[in-house]
């Protein structure tokens, strides 16, 4: 079904003095892979927790189908249909890998409990590249496998939006390719991904369309090629001090 999944309207945060979100209104259309890039401390990841309710807005509005998520808990959102992974990532140490999946059942869209969350659990492992390594504790596993596991956490209660932030961060380029990869073949599985990346190759191979912040407001918005090209986004990047 085409259409819009996601809409975020003038979304302003404050923190004290500082505007980090200032004014975002953007739509994420269903069945797309939208990017979100800007410069760092452009208000990316801040954007991302306004929209999984991490952080409460300031002002504005966020609709997730017909129904308004913003000033709702972020388990009440989980539950409406928004997962995300964080960009540093948020294992439990203590518990398996396939425990650290579960966790993610028992909070989500949709819940698992017993029987069916030991087979939910399994077939995301399977999912996101973990076959076999179920029982594995997070310490032992590579970088990658870390994040295959967020990953895993995000997708077992099966959401209708996913939000990644700099997942593909600090991949080798062959994990790079499998990350890329990976996360084109979860397209039929939401009714949308966000994604935040620096990576642009994999802005480039992924996003159907990207929006472009800097100073915590929107100044690009469009295809990959068309944002890239924009002189004002050129600005952004060459101008910053830190990318
Ligand atoms: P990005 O993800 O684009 O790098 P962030 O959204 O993390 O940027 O940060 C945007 C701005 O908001 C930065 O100036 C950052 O220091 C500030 N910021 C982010 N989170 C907080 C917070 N919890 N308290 C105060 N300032 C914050
Ligand atoms: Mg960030």
């Amino acid at each position: 079904m085409a259409g819009t999944i996601l809409t975020l309207s003038h979304v302003t945060k404050r923190f004290g003095g500082l505007v980090a979100v200032d004014g975002m209104t953007f739509s994420v259309q269903r069945g797309s892979i939208q990017g979100l890039i800007g410069p760092n401390g452009s208000g990316k990841s801040t954007t991302l927790n306004l929209m999984s309710g991490a952080l409460r807005l300031s002002e504005g509005e966020i609709i997730l189908g017909n129904q308004k998520i913003s000033g709702r808990s972020a388990h009440s959102i989980a539950k409406l249909g928004v997962a995300r992974t964080f960009q540093l990532v948020r294992l439990l140490p203590s518990l398996t890998v396939a425990e650290n999946i579960r966790v993610g059942g028992l909070y989500g869209h949709v819940r698992h409990s017993g029987k069916d969350a030991d087979r939910a659990v399994d077939s995301i492992l399977e999912r996101v590249g973990l076959g076999g390594k179920g029982r594995m504790m997070p310490g032992q596993l590579t970088y990658i496998d870390t994040k295959r596991v967020e990953l895993g956490r995000a997708l077992i209660a099966q959401p209708r939006v996913l939000l990644l932030d700099e997942w593909l961060a600090g991949l080798n380029p062959t994990e790079l390719e499998d990350g890329i990869e990976l996360i084109q073949s979860l397209r039929d599985e939401c009714e949308a991904i966000v994604i935040v990346e620096h990576v642009m190759e994999a802005i480039r191979s992924l996003c159907d369309s990207c929006v472009v912040m800097a100073s915590g407001a929107k100044i690009a918005e469009g295809s990959v090629q068309d944002v890239l090209s924009a002189p004002q986004v050129i600005e952004a990047y060459l101008g910053g001090d830190d990318d």
